[in-house]
């Protein structure tokens, strides 16, 4: 075996043994996405204090909510830089420029690679340095560029993405930064945690700055691979540090234990929006089908899958 397929095979099963990931399939594309108590990498914040320590803006929108009107879901998530204090935005990873774009608009970003396994990260609103060129190798102490005046206030959309151009969630790089709400506030619903039969999630109530409509979450099932029946819905909890959301999967079903539940849930916007609908495990850029839209068309979303107790 060549030293060069040695290499892939190894990197294959640290993959694999690294992440619990789950694929899901959109009607167009597939992704992985990260859940349960792992975590890609630690990103730094792109905003730095003038002691070059990481300074955690607001987050003033989630990445992936839907919008109170229009036909396209935020792709990314804003953070204001908290006033004009700290106006330079830096790489949170070593990574190799692949976009260095300035449009008279709002469109202006920064596009960096990284190495370690992290999708593509889109910095928007921001002025590219002097210089700065596709090509260019940042460190994570790189000044990329600087946040522009915009219409919108001051603020960095940054988003995470893949090759194809599909937003991802940042959230995994995220997860432990309290400033962040662990991470939680870089999506509209992410994180599980079980207690027993105990599921808790997060999902943000839509009201980051864009909408103070409310959310509901219903619960999608089906016990030993029998039909799919639902919805039953979560209910909202006094947020503990990151969860906000909880259902017993037990009681939900009346599955006995040693029973098999498979499950997904709709994140559901009460909004008159084109898109309203957030799906887990699986997430899509722009939720294309309601729970009964993917049922009438013979798809079933991906689903995770839980042994009741
Ligand atoms: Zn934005």
């Amino acid at each position: 075996m060549s030293k060069r397929l040695t290499g892939i095979l190894l990197i294959l099963v640290l993959l694999v043994c690294s992440a619990q990931t789950v694929l899901a399939y959109g009607y167009n594309w597939w992704f992985n996405e990260v859940h349960g108590d792992l975590y890609l990498a630690q990103a730094r914040s792109p905003f730095r204090n003038s002691g070059g320590t990481d300074f955690y803006g607001n987050v003033t929108s989630n990445n992936n909510q839907p919008r109170t009107t229009g036909t396209t879901v935020h792709n990314g998530t804003d953070l204001g830089n908290g006033g004009q204090i700290y106006r330079n935005v830096y790489s949170v990873f070593d990574g190799g420029v692949v976009q260095a774009i300035v449009h008279s608009g709002g469109n202006t970003y920064v596009t960096v690679s990284y190495s370690n396994g992290a999708p593509l990260v889109k910095y928007q609103h921001i002025t590219p340095s002097q210089g700065l060129a596709v090509g260019h190798a940042v460190g994570s102490t790189s000044v990329i560029g600087t946040l522009r005046d915009y219409t919108w206030g001051n603020h960095l959309h940054f988003a995470a993405q893949n090759s194809s151009d599909r937003v991802l969630k940042l959230f995994p790089h995220y997860r432990h930064v309290h400033e962040w709400h662990y991470g939680t506030s870089m999506d509209y619903i992410c994180k599980d945690l079980f207690d027993g039969n105990r599921l808790y999630i997060a999902a943000r109530y839509l009201n980051g700055g864009v909408s103070s409509g409310s959310t509901s979450l219903e619960v999608y099932y089906r016990i030993n691979y029998g039909p799919w029946q639902g919805p039953k819905h979560m209910s909202k909890i006094q947020p503990t540090e990151h969860y906000n959301w909880t259902i017993d999967l037990k009681v939900m079903s009346g599955a006995p234990s040693g029973a098999i539940v498979d499950f997904y849930i709709a994140a559901i916007a009460d909004i008159t929006a084109s898109y309203k609908w957030g799906l887990w495990p699986q997430h899509y850029s722009q939720p294309p089908r309601t729970p009964a839209e993917f049922q009438a068309d013979g798809k079933i979303p991906k689903y995770h899958t839980r042994t009741i107790q």
